[in-house]
């Protein structure tokens, strides 16, 4: 299968999941996972009708932008950030998806700051607990929403989670509903500078389950790109 078709696919598959759900299919966006795949596949991911790429690492968002990739599209990063990269994310991206720590936050606001500018952004929870992943817990997020004003020149449009790695299909439900529950909480409160109309979660596995349980955005990498070659390049020569 191509790029093209699988996105054609993916595209038809969110439509058909959004109604069996009673949603609008255009409250979903697709967000295609690009990390380890070239400029090229991200074009002709686009070409087929994506409008929105998430990076993971700085150093692929570099060098794709200077190599114009992602021509009229959305870029979102949503790989862990070192607080001494941000100056190479913020401003190059519509959305942080993964803000992760206080220190992270903290380290964008003070760049949005220094460049005059509004940086939109996800809180990133780290919805199973994990102790192998970052992301703040349920509990975290409350107090730290309240006292958002000592972060200046950033703004939450909701929330993003990766569920643990499940076993079997439906797993990651139960995260699923615990993430709107939280959003859904978070709106009543109607703090300052924070909306909830973003909740990025579902990836190639299990997007469909994920609009079910009212995600709004998915990322998509395998489904879209094949399967990535982690394999270190054989040596030169
Ligand atoms: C790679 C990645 C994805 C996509 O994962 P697939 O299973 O390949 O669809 C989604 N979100 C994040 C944060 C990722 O790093």
């Amino acid at each position: 299968m191509s790029i093209a078709q699988n996105v054609s696919r993916i595209l038809a598959d969110i439509e058909a999941a959004a109604i069996a759900a009673g949603r609008d299919p255009k409250e979903i966006i697709l967000c295609a996972a690009t990390k380890m795949n070239g400029s090229d596949a991200v074009r002709e991911a686009i070409a087929a009708g994506v409008r929105c790429c998430g990076e993971n690492r700085v150093q692929e968002l570099t060098q794709k932008l200077s190599e114009n990739a992602y021509d009229g599209a959305d870029i979102h990063f949503i790989g862990h950030l070192q607080t001494n990269k941000v100056r190479q994310v913020v401003g190059k991206v519509s959305l942080i998806q993964s803000v992760d720590s206080l220190r992270l936050l903290q380290a964008i606001s003070k760049e949005a700051v220094r460049q005059d500018l509004m940086q939109d952004i996800l809180l990133e929870i780290n919805i199973g607990e994990e102790a192998s992943k970052s992301g703040f817990s349920a509990a975290d997020i409350l107090p730290l929403l309240q006292d958002l004003e000592q972060y200046p020149n950033v703004r939450v449009r909701g929330l993003m989670a990766i569920p643990p790695i499940c076993e079997n299909p439906g797993d990651n439900n139960k995260f699923f509903e615990e993430i709107r529950a939280l959003a859904v909480d978070i709106k009543a409160k109607k703090y300052d500078n924070v909306c909830m109309e973003i909740l990025s979660m579902g990836m190639s596995d299990d997007y469909e389950d994920a609009i079910a349980h009212g995600s709004t955005m998915i990322r998509i990498g395998t489904a879209i790109f094949g399967a990535r070659n982690y394999a270190p390049a054989p040596p030169m020569g």
